[in-house]
């Protein structure tokens, strides 16, 4: 007797050829969060997928699967002989291990092989009846059951499973295509990496950084934000703008009201060009409509118009209270709330526009060498690479 997990997926769209490069996705996602556990196999079998444990114990890996998208339920399957008695037995004590314990199940048994002695109902009886005499309190419910017991005899093999724990969902990460994400050190803006990453993005990540207008501790927030999302999203580039220029000559040529807006276009031109250098075919921000000044439609409308490339703004509909939910959820409130400035922050105007107009920003944009800047900046780029291993490894953050 021993116990695998088996791993439900698939979007019911999922046809031919798309299935197969969603299941070999699916199984290197599950295989790279799974490789600080030796001995761990990932396989696919019957056209389903399941880990082999090993030695390892198996809630840490349930725990660590729940984590990676494209999942849609996992439930351990006990592995026993196709034996009657062998597989009374493994039924109770799979009940009796389940947390909690139910209070009503029912079994659903499946024979792949007629050669099996017991027929499906008579498997359901039998088991069934084992279970009502051997774990107190517990009942039939055969229409809305705490426990769907399913029994699944194949050949010499038979698998009982327990419990369906609900995965993440979403799509496997690399199989959607490369998003670059202005990541800021806020809340919203890892939410919003965060859903990119369920719809299968690759996600590199790209800052503005003003020292020293803001401090090392505030790129440093951004990079643990980063390396945060390794969870979900494996590894991940984080490209570190040097921004202080562009903002020092904004701060002294633009109108006081224009800055964020002027800021803002600058970040994005800078953004389109950094994502055409690594081959990203779409921007994503943390903006949800109407939140502060710079995110009124109007200015979603001005603040685009310098690029060509797809801006997602997957928060665009939600309110801050769900965003904050993800956000504690997904483990990066905490470090967002840190109190370090951004350069947003600190180059707040008394009353930023919130109707910004498109010929006010041209006209002033044409006091600065926008192309130059743009090229100074992105030329200017540290790249940091964050992988899972550093943070399991307790070794935050290193560059290279
Ligand atoms: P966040 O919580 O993500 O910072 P916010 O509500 O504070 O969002 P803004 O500061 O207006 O909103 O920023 C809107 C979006 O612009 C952010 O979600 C992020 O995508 C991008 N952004 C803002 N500042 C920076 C920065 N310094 N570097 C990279 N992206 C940024
Ligand atoms: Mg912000």
């Amino acid at each position: 007797m021993n116990d695998l997990i088996l791993v439900r997926y698939g979007e019911l769209a999922l046809k031919g050829k798309n299935r197969t490069d969603f299941e070999n996705r699916l199984l290197e996602n599950m295989r790279t969060k799974l490789h600080t556990y030796p001995g761990v196999k990932v396989k696919k079998t019957f056209g389903r997928i399941f880990v082999e444990p090993g030695e390892n114990p198996v809630e840490p890996i349930i725990e660590a699967l729940t984590d990676v998208f494209g999942i849609v339920g996992i439930s351990v399957a006990r592995r026993v002989e196709s034996d009657l008695e062998m597989i009374k037995k493994a039924a109770v004590q799979l009940v009796q291990e389940q947390m909690p314990v139910p209070r009503t199940f029912k079994v659903v048994a499946r024979r792949a092989q007629k050669n099996f002695p017991h027929r499906s109902n008579e498997l359901n009886r039998v088991v069934g009846g084992e279970v009502l005499r051997n774990v107190d309190g517990i009942r039939v419910d055969v229409h809305q059951p705490e426990l769907e017991l399913r029994i699944e005899v194949r050949g010499e093999e038979t698998y009982l499973y327990g419990q369906d724990i609900q995965g993440a969902g979403g799509l496997p990460v690399g199989s959607s295509g490369r998003v670059m994400l202005l990541l800021s050190g806020g809340i919203d803006s890892p939410v919003a990496a965060y859903l990119a990453l369920k719809r299968g993005a690759t996600v590199e990540a790209i800052h503005f950084h003003s020292y020293p207008f803001t401090s090392e501790r505030a790129k440093q927030k951004v990079v643990d934000l980063a390396q945060e999302l390794t969870r979900y999203g494996g590894n991940i580039r984080l490209h570190v703008v040097p921004f202080t220029e562009i903002q020092t000559q904004i701060r002294s040529k633009c109108k006081d009201s224009y800055m964020i807006t002027i800021m803002r276009r600058m970040m994005m031109r800078i953004a389109e060009e950094t994502a055409r250098r690594q081959k990203a075919l779409a921007l994503v921000t943390g903006e949800s409509l109407g939140q502060v000044a710079s995110q009124t439609l109007e200015s979603m409308h001005v603040i685009n118009h310098v690029v060509r490339i797809p801006i997602l703004r997957p928060l665009i509909g939600m309110d801050k209270q769900d965003i904050m939910t993800i956000s504690k959820k997904i483990g990066t409130y905490e470090t967002s709330i840190l109190p370090y400035e951004d350069c947003c922050t600190v180059f707040q105007p008394k009353s930023p526009v919130t109707r910004p107009r498109l010929e006010l920003c041209e006209e002033m944009e044409k006091g600065l060498d926008v192309d130059a800047l743009v090229k100074e900046a992105v030329d200017g780029i540290e790249t940091i690479r964050l992988t899972p291993a550093q943070k399991e490894e307790g070794e935050f953050s290193s560059y290279f």
